[in-house]
């Protein structure tokens, strides 16, 4: 039976947990030959190829630094020598540093827009090398809904996040005639390692202002990264889609 991601090669960033994870595994179960992505959790990253396995497809695993203009350059280069291009590019590692601004740190900062901005922007340059010569490709972003309304002790991670919106919607216009779709997904509360972090009470707290009353789910998020690789979505570029429980609408 064909599947709609076969022949496709993507490559996800930060694919060795958490959202990214279930990005891999669900388009490895559509038919892509996915390259996992991680920079430090080797063992999580083997633990993704074997999901995407589980799941009848396949993939092979890339470390390298998306905050490293060199080593994404080098890296799309791997996979160009080893596949003959790239198909789909999910700009999915991130971090947070949280903090008051008053006493938020230059490093802190430095590192949360490098990594989350910069990397993004890295990643998609070099991809779209590759992607324009094709003259086709899908470049999916992952922000968040914060990136829409703001949040108090998170304004690097907000700014970085936002940034990706702008430049979505630049690659977007940039990369249209070459039949390249851009797009981002904001991410309400979703259950990973992320939010784990929060106290119960907390947890609480933010579940009361989702109208559907719950965190998401990884693979909620991966269903939709699924749609917007693939052909159904050909028309859809620029586009900043939310997958929050309607916490922001
Ligand atoms: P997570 O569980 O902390 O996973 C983060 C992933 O990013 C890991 O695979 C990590 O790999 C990778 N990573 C971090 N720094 C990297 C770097 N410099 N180079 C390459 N990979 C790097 O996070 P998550 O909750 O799944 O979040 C995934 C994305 O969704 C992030 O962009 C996050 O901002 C966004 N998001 C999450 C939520 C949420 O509620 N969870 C909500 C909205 C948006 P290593 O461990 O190998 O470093």
């Amino acid at each position: 039976m064909s599947r709609k991601l076969d022949n496709k090669i993507a490559l996800v960033t930060g694919g060795s947990r958490g959202i990214g994870r279930s990005i891999c595994a669900e388009l490895a179960r559509e038919g892509a030959y996915v390259f996992i992505n991680y920079s430090a959790s080797e063992n999580a990253a083997q633990d993704t190829l074997a999901l995407c396995r589980e799941n009848g497809g396949d993939g092979e695993i890339l470390r390298f630094d998306v905050s490293s203009s060199e080593e994404c350059d080098s890296s799309i280069e791997t996979i160009k020598a080893r596949k003959g291009g790239l198909d789909i590019l999910v700009n999915n590692a991130g971090i947070s540093r949280d903090g008051l601004l008053i006493r938020f740190k230059d490093e802190d900062w430095d590192k949360v827009l490098r990594t989350n901005l910069n990397g993004a922007f890295y990643c998609s340059r070099a991809a779209a090398r590759l992607m324009i010569k094709a003259r086709q490709g899908r470049i999916i972003n992952v922000s968040s809904v914060v990136a829409q309304m703001g949040n108090a002790g998170q304004a690097a991670y907000v700014s970085s996040k936002a940034g990706l919106l702008g430049l979505t919607m630049s690659m977007a216009r940039e990369l249209a005639a070459r039949n390249i779709t851009v797009n981002a997904v904001a991410p309400g509360f979703i259950e990973t390692e992320m939010t784990a972090v929060l106290d119960e009470k907390l947890q609480q707290e933010h579940k009361s202002a989702i109208p559907l009353g719950r965190f998401g789910k990884a693979e909620e998020v991966a269903a939709l990264v699924s749609f917007l690789a693939g052909s159904e979505s050909a028309y859809i570029t620029g586009q900043v889609v939310g997958i929050n429980g309607g916490m922001y609408m």
